[in-house]
């Protein structure tokens, strides 16, 4: 049984004041907390305050940093490393978001090395993928995104346990745009996603292995992704900036599957 997790994308959002007013208002039933992993990832300079103050408001709020460097230290202007993560306890990181693909052209072996260090520091991975419009309509989309899988993930296999981390499918179609993949299209991914990690990994290290979907997800179509067999979580842009939104998207009703 895979937990589902839960987790928003602030992206170059949010400032002190609005962090705490989000946490204030966030609010999502016991129930369903103890059931669930609910993250936020959130910007560099939002990583201390949010430790400490959800810490002890709202304890089942957690945080992801957006990004991190590979290299344990060094001449990178303006990057974050793993042990600078450590310092504000972050137990999460995003990485291979497609924003980083395309604007810092981020490549698979980049983002496998930013997982790596990751892993050996203790910190977990969400790795992203997912194929553009024009990609999808080349007939590439399990081409693309299985090379993703392979050269950001699952070329570390043999000098890494890959069991913790945590794959988010996001089409790059339905980042921001509004259109979300309908629930069979994000399943089929998700599922051929899972074949991928069970070829490179094992199957049970696969079947372990949560996978989330993300594009466009709101309240409106929450409770329907969450009902598809391989869909373990989302990974929310827009959608996560509202704590309203968002609490109802971690409330979402849950549908057997
Ligand atoms: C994202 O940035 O990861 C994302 C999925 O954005 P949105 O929900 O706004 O499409």
């Amino acid at each position: 049984m895979r937990r589902p997790f839960i987790a928003g994308n602030w992206k170059m959002h949010g400032d002190r004041k609005s962090a705490k007013q989000y946490i204030d208002e966030f609010s999502v039933p016991k129930t369903a907390v103890a059931k669930r992993d609910i993250v936020i990832g959130v910007p560099f300079t939002l990583l201390q305050y949010w430790g400490a103050y959800a810490t002890r408001v709202k304890p089942y709020l957690q945080w992801a940093a957006e990004d991190v460097h590979w290299e344990p230290k060094g001449a990178f202007t303006g990057d974050v490393s793993v042990s600078m993560l450590k310092d504000f306890k972050t137990p999460y990181c995003i990485v291979g978001h497609s924003e980083r693909r395309e604007y810092h052209k981020e490549s698979n072996k980049q983002v496998n090395a930013k997982m790596n260090a990751l892993l050996e520091g203790g910190i977990i991975p969400i790795v992203c993928v997912g194929e553009t419009l024009k990609e999808r309509e080349a007939g590439k989309k399990e081409a693309v995104v299985g090379s993703q899988v392979r050269g950001s993930i699952i070329a570390s296999a043999k000098s890494l346990d890959l069991s913790k981390i945590v794959v988010a499918y996001e089409p790059v179609w339905a980042i921001g745009t509004g259109k979300t993949a309908t629930s069979a299209q994000a399943q089929e991914m998700c599922k051929f996603i899972r074949k991928e990690l069970a070829a490179g990994l094992g199957k049970q290290i696969a079947d372990g292995i949560r996978i989330l979907y993300g594009g466009s997800v709101k309240p409106d179509n929450i409770d329907e992704l969450m009902a598809q067999a391989d869909i373990d979580g989302v990974l929310v842009g827009g959608a996560s900036l509202k704590a309203k939104d968002f609490s109802r998207i971690a409330n979402y009703k849950e549908k057997k599957k």
